[in-house]
């Protein structure tokens, strides 16, 4: 393993995988699994994530915005359905078209563009219809959708029906149980239209916010679905930086920018090589619990943007080698820890991982 780079992550696709058999073991008889990998699949990579759900058997794939779904497209193959979250911005229909990928139709304006598409090239083509059931982001309004209920779908094959839940990691939110009758309404006016409404926590929230297509991101990289229980999801990555050197320190001094940390007596404090120019938030300054090997180390001090400071006054000194490796996520300090102690959710702490990593992946 070089040191070349500042830190090392490790994206296990086992993982990601496992994750993925289980959600799609919990939708039954009756309903799929899809995959979302916007954001480069929540930072861990979408070519890779994606084309490991694809030999597991996944067939559809979400992205937010055009861009990822066209880099996506020639990477895998014919039969995955890679379908595009923000839908249409207007001028952009042909390069959907062209590159063969499924807007999410989220206007009447976007249904009527994609429709006279179709007409145009005599063909008929796939979309998705996203309605609103109470996030007010993305998708038609019951008035919206309504009128057009009815209207002339002739030219536009709609493959899937779905909504978004707005708080379904709360279980006894009534915010659930009203999203599922408003999305069933819309549901009878598009008869024989496959339909979607949960993501990972929906998925947790039983059989009746199954419908045919569940769409997971969050657990299939190990955020826990589950707040406040234990995680059912496998953890997914591990984080490594660099000790690039050591010092030692005495009773009342201050470590890093504005001497947020100051030892009460002597001790030693070791230099790591990852900052919050990495991901690792600013705000787990004074708040994070790393290992060096079997060694629990706080961070201590500010987090400055390549690097942190760690007091190592119980580690041997042998283990603070420049170039050992620390541990800032692995199985017992996974995302969802990190994410409490930096104040924010799991899903900010990994799409924020940066780009200087090395980045292993472990196959399938
Ligand atoms: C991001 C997203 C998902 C996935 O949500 P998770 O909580 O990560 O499982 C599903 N559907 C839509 C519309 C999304 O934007």
């Amino acid at each position: 393993m070089t040191a070349i780079a500042g830190g090392v992550l490790t994206i296990d696709l086992r993982a990601i995988v496992a994750n993925w058999l289980k959600l799609d073991a919990m939708g039954g008889q009756t309903a799929r699994c899809a995959a979302v990998v916007k954001a480069n699949a929540y930072g861990l990579g979408a070519v890779p994530v994606s084309q490991a759900l694809y030999k597991a058997g996944c067939r559809q794939f979400f992205v937010a915005v055009l861009e990822e779904a066209m880099n996506l497209r020639p990477l895998l193959p014919e039969d995955a359905q890679i379908l595009v979250l923000h839908g249409l911005l207007p001028g952009t229909e042909d390069e959907a078209y062209g590159a063969g990928v499924t807007p999410v139709l989220n206007s009447v304006e976007q249904v009527r563009s994609w429709a006279a598409l179709a007409r145009k090239q005599s063909t008929v083509l796939d979309a998705v219809v996203q309605v609103d059931t109470g996030m007010r982001r993305l998708g038609m309004s019951a008035d919206e959708w309504s009128k057009i209920a009815d209207s002339d779908w002739s030219s536009i094959r709609v493959v899937l029906l779905m909504s978004h839940l707005v708080a379904a990691e709360e279980p006894e939110n009534p915010l659930n149980d009203l999203q599922r009758r408003l999305f069933e309404a819309a549901r009878a006016r598009f008869p024989g239209v496959p339909c979607s409404l949960a993501n990972s926590s929906g998925v947790f929230l039983g059989a009746a916010w199954h419908f045919d297509l569940l769409r997971p991101g969050a657990a299939l990289y190990g955020i826990s679905p589950t707040v406040g229980n234990s995680n059912p999801m496998e953890p997914v990555i591990r984080l490594q930086g660099r000790i690039i050197q050591w010092r030692r320190v005495s009773a009342g001094d201050g470590v890093g920018y504005n001497h947020t940390w100051h030892a009460t007596v002597p001790g030693r404090v070791a230099t790591v090589s990852i900052g919050y120019a990495d991901g690792w938030l600013r705000s787990l300054s004074n708040r994070s619990q790393l290992m060096l090997g079997q060694h629990k180390v706080s961070l201590i001090g500010r987090v400055s943007m390549d690097t942190v400071t760690i007091d190592v006054s119980a580690v041997p000194e042998d283990l603070l080698q420049p170039g050992s490796l620390v541990d800032f996520v692995n199985k017992e300090h996974d995302v969802n820890a990190v994410a409490l102690e930096a104040g924010t959710n799991a899903y900010e702490i990994l799409t924020s991982l940066g780009n200087r990593f090395q980045r292993h992946y472990i196959d399938c």
